[in-house]
């Protein structure tokens, strides 16, 4: 057959971005399908200031592209596509990228998890009217609004934070009493002037599916059963992510919220197919422990290809 790629990196986050470097580096000429999202998630944040090496934080989008140039440098290639089906039944695999199949000896499946939505009928008809899941790219458009976050974890201390930059306030509703942020988010949240908490409260509703914009979200308290509505012009998701795997379907195993499955860190049922990243890690979830699983999936594959070459 010809045309076969030696190894295939699926996403191009912080987990894809360093597995095509360790795959680049060991002469595999990575190639690397950048997905829906290109640069995943740390496309989408504002200053990272976990990610050892940089003493003063790194803007995200900066860092990301930083993995990229680097990655190219020894040789990835990168193609905008996106994965839709995959049969891994054999080897080479058989990758389909809209009506374009590729085929490959190795795939590293680096797809991340995208922004989970509460699934409000008309939540879904507003997005892109005020309804939106990454305040770094739509926060501009309500200067001088007033704007609701949703969650409570580090994205949505993270994004009310980033808000108050353009809001004249930021209303964070949780649906419990008790944070996943960790502490220091929480705090930085808690002592922003411009940020209030409405904590036991879910989002019913957002209006106004007729005007097409956000006017407002109905919203009602979970211990008292209170129910009110509540003025804004945009609401921010900040409830986390699902895994990125379906394309896979079943030949992959994964857990009941889908994400894939791996055992010895990166090796998933099939040989020759490893995962690395958000999508195969809902524990730790962080820039750098993706970058470090991308680095073994990449080193599992060298070995793979090693005890596989043309046999
Ligand atoms: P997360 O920690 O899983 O928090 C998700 C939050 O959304 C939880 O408070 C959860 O409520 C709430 N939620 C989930 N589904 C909901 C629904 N259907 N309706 C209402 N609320 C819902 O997710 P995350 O904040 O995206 O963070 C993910 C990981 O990235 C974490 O490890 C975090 O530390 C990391 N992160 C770090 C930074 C940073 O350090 N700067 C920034 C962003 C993310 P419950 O608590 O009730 O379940």
């Amino acid at each position: 057959m010809e045309n076969v790629r030696k190894v295939v990196i699926v996403g191009s986050g912080c987990a894809g971005h360093t597995a095509a470097i360790y795959a680049a580096r060991a002469n595999l000429k990575p190639l690397v399908i950048e997905g829906h999202e290109p640069g995943g998630q740390l496309s989408l944040t504002t200053l990272v200031e976990n990610f050892p090496g940089f003493p003063e934080g790194i803007q995200g989008p900066q860092l990301i592209d930083n993995m990229r140039k680097q990655a190219e440098r020894f040789g990835a290639e990168y193609q905008l596509a996106h994965l839709s089906s995959a049969d891994l039944t054999q080897r080479p695999f058989k990758l389909q990228l809209g009506h374009h199949i590729l085929h490959t000896e190795s795939l590293i499946i680096a797809s991340g998890a995208s922004a989970r939505w509460l699934g409000l009928p008309n939540e879904q008809a507003l997005i892109g009217h005020g309804v939106s899941s990454c305040a770094t790219c739509d926060g501009f458009f309500f200067s001088g609004k007033e704007i609701a976050v949703i969650g409570g974890g580090d994205s949505a201390m993270e994004e009310a934070i980033f808000l108050t930059r353009f809001a004249t306030k930021v209303t964070l509703i949780h649906r419990r009493d008790q944070f996943r942020a960790s502490k220091i988010m929480l705090e930085r949240a808690q002592k922003n002037e411009k940020i209030q908490f409405l904590l036991d409260t879910v989002v019913e509703d957002v209006h106004d599916i007729t005007k097409k914009e956000v006017t407002g979200l109905h919203l009602r308290n979970t211990k008292t059963g209170k129910e009110w509505d509540l003025p804004v012009s945009a609401m921010f998701l900040g409830i986390g992510h699902v895994p990125n795997a379906k394309m896979f379907g079943r030949q992959l195993e994964t857990d009941q919220d889908g994400y894939l499955k791996t055992r010895d860190f990166v090796h998933t049922r099939v040989p020759g197919v490893y995962a690395c990243g958000d999508v195969q890690d809902r524990r730790y979830r962080q820039a750098i422990t993706a970058a470090g699983s991308g680095c073994m999936a990449a080193l599992e594959v060298e070995k793979f290809l090693e005890e596989h070459e043309s046999k």
